[in-house]
C-alpha cells in the first residue's frame, strides 16, 4: 500500500527568471496553443504581456486576431524554429518571459528546455518528449535535467495538460484530501462528442496516432503488464458508465502520466488509463496500419522521401477545424480508491467540458480546450509562487489545491463522488 510519498511535498528554493513580470511566451500556435493564449488574454491581470510563437506566422497572426475580436486585447507574435535552440534563445532573450508555454509537439521538448535553462526561464509543457523517428514517449530525458534546472534556480513543470497534467493533480488531490494511501488508481477518458468528420483526431494526428496505436501497458504489482494495441484482437476494453455521456468502451491504453504516477505514488498496487473509441475510429486505425500509410520509416515517392505518416497527417483534418460544429461533452477523471484510518473507499474525481461551450467562449474544441487551460493555470502558479521550487516536477509533485481551486476559476471545474472500484479484471 502507498504511503504518503515526499515526493508530494513542494521543494522550496529561489526563483530565478531573467525576464519581465508578467510576460509569458506561448510557443505553438496550434488547437492547443489557441485555447492557452485566449486563456492568458482573459487573465491580463496576471499575463501582462502575451507572446505568441509557431514555425510560420499565420496561425499565431488568426489567433491574435480573434483575441483582439473577442476580449480587445493585443498579443505579440512571432516566428520561431522551436527545432533550434539557438533561435529559440534569441526569441526569449527579445521577449523575456517570465515563463514559456511549450504546446508546439513533444519533438521540441528538449530543445525548449535548453533554451530556458540557457536563459533561465521557467518551462511548462503538456506533453513528455518523444523523438520524431521512434514512436516512444518517456520522461528520462526530461526527468535528467533536473540538476541543470535546480543549478539555474528555475522550474520545469512537465505535463500539464489535462491528461497528463489535470490527472496526476486529481490523484495529488485524492491522496492529499482522503486517504493515507492510495492502492488503485484508475484513469478513464471520454470523448463523448460528434464532428462529422468520417475520421479526425481531437489533437495533432501525428502524435496521437503514434500514441494510441502502441503496444498497451499498464502497472500491476511494480510490474509494467503488456497487452495488444487498441486495434488489434486480444485488446482490453469494457463498458465504462461515464457521468453525463453514459456508457461507452473503454479501452485499456498506455498513457504518459502513468509513468510519473507509478514512480510518485509509491506502493500504488495498480494504475490503469482507459479511453473511449468507436468501432468506425478503430477500424481506420486497422486500414491504416494495414496498408503502411501510419508509418514512420520514410520511403521514396516519386524521387523523393516522404514519411508516410506526415503524408497522413497533411490529408487528416486539423484538430482545430472541427470545433464549428462539435456537439457533446468530454469527460476525464481518477477513480482512486485508498485507505484512511484503515477504512478503504473510492473516489470518483472528474471534469466535464463541453465542445460547444468551449467554442463559444473561445473558438476551440473540448479537447484542445482540457488541454490548453491546464498550462495557463499551471503558469499563473508559477508567477504567483503557489508552486515553488526549482528542478524538474510532474504535476502530482505539486500542490493540488491552488491548481484545481484555479482551474474551477478558469472554466475547468472538478466533481468529487463516491463509488464502487472498478473490477481487477474486466
Ligand atoms: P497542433 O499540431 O495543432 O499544433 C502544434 C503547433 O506547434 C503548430 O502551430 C505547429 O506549427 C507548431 N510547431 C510544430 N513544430 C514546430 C517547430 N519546430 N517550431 C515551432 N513551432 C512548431 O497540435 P495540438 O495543438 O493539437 O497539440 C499541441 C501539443 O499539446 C502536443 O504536444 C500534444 O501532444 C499536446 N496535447 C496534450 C494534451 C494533454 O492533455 N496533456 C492533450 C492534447 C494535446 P505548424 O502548424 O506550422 O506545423
Amino acid at each position: 500500500m502507498a504511503k504518503k510519498s515526499n515526493n508530494l511535498a513542494v521543494k522550496k528554493a529561489p526563483m530565478r527568471g531573467v525576464n519581465n513580470k508578467g510576460t509569458v511566451l506561448i510557443i505553438g500556435a496550434g488547437g492547443v496553443g489557441s485555447v492557452t493564449a485566449h486563456k492568458c488574454a482573459m487573465n491580463t491581470k496576471v499575463f501582462t504581456k502575451i507572446h505568441l510563437a509557431s514555425r510560420s506566422i499565420e496561425k499565431p497572426n488568426a489567433i491574435k486576431k480573434s483575441i483582439k475580436k473577442r476580449f480587445g486585447v493585443t498579443i505579440q507574435t512571432h516566428v520561431v524554429d522551436a527545432d533550434k535552440v539557438k533561435q529559440v534563445v534569441a526569441l526569449i532573450k527579445k521577449v523575456k518571459p517570465e515563463v514559456v508555454i511549450n504546446v508546439a509537439l513533444p519533438y521540441q521538448d528538449l530543445v525548449i528546455m535548453e533554451a530556458c535553462l540557457q536563459t533561465k526561464v521557467h518551462y511548462i509543457d503538456t506533453a513528455n518528449y518523444e523523438p520524431k523517428d521512434k514512436a516512444h514517449f518517456e520522461y528520462k530525458q526530461q526527468w535528467a535535467l533536473d540538476k541543470k534546472f535546480k543549478k539555474a534556480g528555475v522550474m520545469a513543470v512537465l505535463g500539464a495538460g489535462f491528461d497528463p497534467g489535470v490527472s496526476n493533480a486529481y490523484c495529488a488531490y485524492a491522496l492529499k484530501k482522503y486517504f493515507d494511501t492510495v492502492r488503485f488508481v484508475d484513469i478513464v477518458d471520454a470523448n463523448a462528442g460528434a464532428h462529422e468528420k468520417a475520421f479526425a483526431t481531437n489533437f495533432n494526428p501525428e502524435i496521437n496516432i503514434r500514441e494510441v496505436t502502441q503496444v498497451v501497458r499498464h502497472f500491476e504489482k511494480g510490474k509494467w503488464i503488456e497487452t495488444p494495441p487498441i486495434m488489434n484482437a486480444g485488446s482490453v476494453h469494457f463498458s465504462f458508465d461515464y457521468p453525463v455521456a453514459g456508457p461507452k468502451e473503454s479501452y485499456l491504453l498506455f498513457h504518459e502520466e502513468m509513468e510519473s504516477l507509478a514512480k510518485n505514488l509509491p506502493g500504488l498496487e495498480r494504475l490503469r488509463f482507459w479511453m473511449t473509441f468507436g468501432e468506425n475510429y478503430l477500424n481506420h486505425l486497422r486500414v491504416m496500419r494495414n496498408i503502411g500509410i501510419d508509418s514512420i520509416k520514410p520511403i521514396d515517392f516519386q524521387g523523393k522521401k516522404i514519411v508516410p505518416m506526415e503524408f497522413l497527417k497533411a490529408l487528416l483534418p486539423d484538430p482545430a477545424s472541427l470545433a464549428t460544429n462539435y456537439s457533446g461533452k468530454t469527460v476525464i477523471g481518477c477513480i482512486v480508491t485508498g485507505i484512511k484510518d484503515g477504512q478503504e473507499s473510492t473516489k470518483f474525481i472528474y471534469n466535464i467540458c463541453d465542445h460547444a461551450k468551449t467554442f463559444k467562449e473561445v473558438g476551440s474544441q473540448a479537447v484542445s480546450y482540457t488541454a490548453g487551460v491546464p498550462p495557463m493555470v499551471a503558469a499563473m502558479m508559477l508567477m504567483s509562487g503557489k508552486w515553488n521550487g526549482a528542478g524538474v516536477y510532474n504535476v502530482e509533485q505539486l500542490d493540488p489545491e491552488p491548481f484545481l481551486e484555479s482551474l474551477s476559476r478558469n472554466g475547468l471545474p472538478y466533481e468529487v463522488i463516491d463509488r464502487q472500484p472498478l473490477p481487477d479484471t474486466v
